[in-house]
């Protein structure tokens, strides 16, 4: 079932995302992420949780994922749904760098970056490498 989202928390988020301390690299085109992030080398931005009427909880996005939800305007992504960066810069936030795909296709892009060549993925678009 869709969660409904108050139109007003995608306003929050997309200040919040696009607040003029990213830097547009103009060789590659990646939007690369400037604040805050985790473990794994990927941004990271906190909001306020949409689910909690009273928000006082916050929520920690990856921001390559919240791009996309901010694009298709849902509560969240699926977990078994792979947001993978085309580019493989694990940074970069651009939505035309972006892909939705099963994990399966993501694994793929890893040994394409390792070789620092495309093979292939049908059905998927090439990495920009
Ligand atoms: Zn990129
Ligand atoms: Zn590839």
């Amino acid at each position: 079932m869709a969660v409904h989202v108050p139109a007003g928390w995608f306003v929050v988020a997309e200040r919040a995302l696009y607040n003029g301390r990213d830097r547009v690299d103009t060789t590659r085109g990646c939007r690369q992420w400037t604040g805050a992030t985790d473990d794994g080398g990927y941004g990271m931005l906190c909001l306020k949780d949409h689910r909690d009427p009273t928000v006082t909880q916050w929520k920690t996005y990856r921001v390559h994922r919240l791009v996309f939800i901010l694009a298709i305007r849902q509560a969240d992504i699926p977990r078994w749904i792979d947001v993978s960066h085309l580019c493989h810069n694990r940074l970069c936030f651009q939505l035309s760098h972006l892909n939705l795909e099963p994990r399966k296709i993501n694994r793929e892009r890893t040994k394409c970056n390792r070789d620092r060549q495309c093979r292939h993925h049908v059905g998927y678009p090439d990495c920009l490498l």
